[in-house]
């Protein structure tokens, strides 16, 4: 990611409307199976980032690069190509999971939208990830208002993972959760991470969670990246006086 901008258009009234800069100057680089944090106060742009990273908002200036690729360049079957390596895993599963779709077909759904395989094979796959993250099979016909709220973010892991991508994009994956189910979903990705190589942009406002799970993090604060060190550094001795408040809240 480099020098990214995003400048939203706010409509005031029906024939004005007026810049809101959400993102400015954000750069920073995520190696292959690492963790990289985002944290911040709610507006600070976490968000847009992600949704500029997984090709779902065009940036207003800067550009991402995706295993070499400048993704601004990509035509429109490549750019299809990549979101099957790219996945997302947004917050609640109340949110982001369809009540209407039993489990099994919600995990299905990428694996429909890309072709991948015939329904048996589908089948088999739902239950393999059913396996890894740790939810019995017997689920896959159940609905998302059946399950607890641990059990719908593993399901919304489930899902992320159903194309085998390399990079998952997790916005508050974990932040609806209480701290135990927090912690069980935290390890679950990092065995994940560990077994298949994979390489999160982990976004949260909890710095408490970003020492369980990242190598590296970006402080952001209004659309700017403070402060970026790895997770040690930053816990140890932070620069800014923003971050060092933060670190104060941290129960
Ligand atoms: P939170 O922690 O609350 O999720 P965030 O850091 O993810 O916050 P963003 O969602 O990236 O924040 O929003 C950054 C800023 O951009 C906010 O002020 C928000 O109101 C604004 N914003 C986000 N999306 C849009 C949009 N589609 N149109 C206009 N403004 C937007
Ligand atoms: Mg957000």
């Amino acid at each position: 990611v480099e020098n990214l901008r995003k400048v939203y258009k706010l409509r005031k009234g029906n024939f004005r409307s007026e810049d809101f800069v959400a993102v400015e100057g954000a750069s920073f680089t995520i190696n292959r199976g690492e963790t990289l944090a985002l944290v911040g106060e709610s507006g600070s742009g976490k968000s847009t980032i992600a949704k500029m990273v997984l090709q779902l908002e065009e940036p207003t200036g800067g550009k991402v690069t995706i295993a070499g690729k400048d993704t601004a360049k990509l035509n429109s079957r490549e750019l299809f190509d990549l979101r099957r390596t790219l996945q997302p895993v947004f917050q609640d599963p109340y949110g982001s999971l369809d009540p209407l779709h039993n489990i099994g077909n919600t995990i299905m759904e990428p694996l429909n939208i890309h072709k991948v395989g015939d329904t048996a094979s589908r089948k088999r796959r739902v239950h393999e990830l059913l396996d890894q993250v740790s939810l019995p099979r017997e689920l896959a016909t159940r609905y998302p208002n059946e399950l607890s709220g641990g059990q719908r973010q593993r399901v919304a892991v489930a899902r992320g993972l159903a194309l085998k991508p390399d990079i998952l994009v997790l916005d508050e994956a974990v932040s609806a959760l209480d701290v135990l189910v927090q912690a069980q979903i935290l390890d679950l990705l990092a065995e994940l991470q560990r077994d298949l190589g994979l390489t999160y942009l982990f976004i949260t406002h909890d710095l408490a969670v970003v020492r369980l799970i990242a190598d590296r993090v970006c402080v952001m604060q209004q659309g700017k990246i403070l402060e970026q060190a790895t997770t040690e550094e930053v816990f140890e001795n932070p620069q800014m006086e923003y971050t060092k408040n933060l670190l104060a809240a941290i129960p």
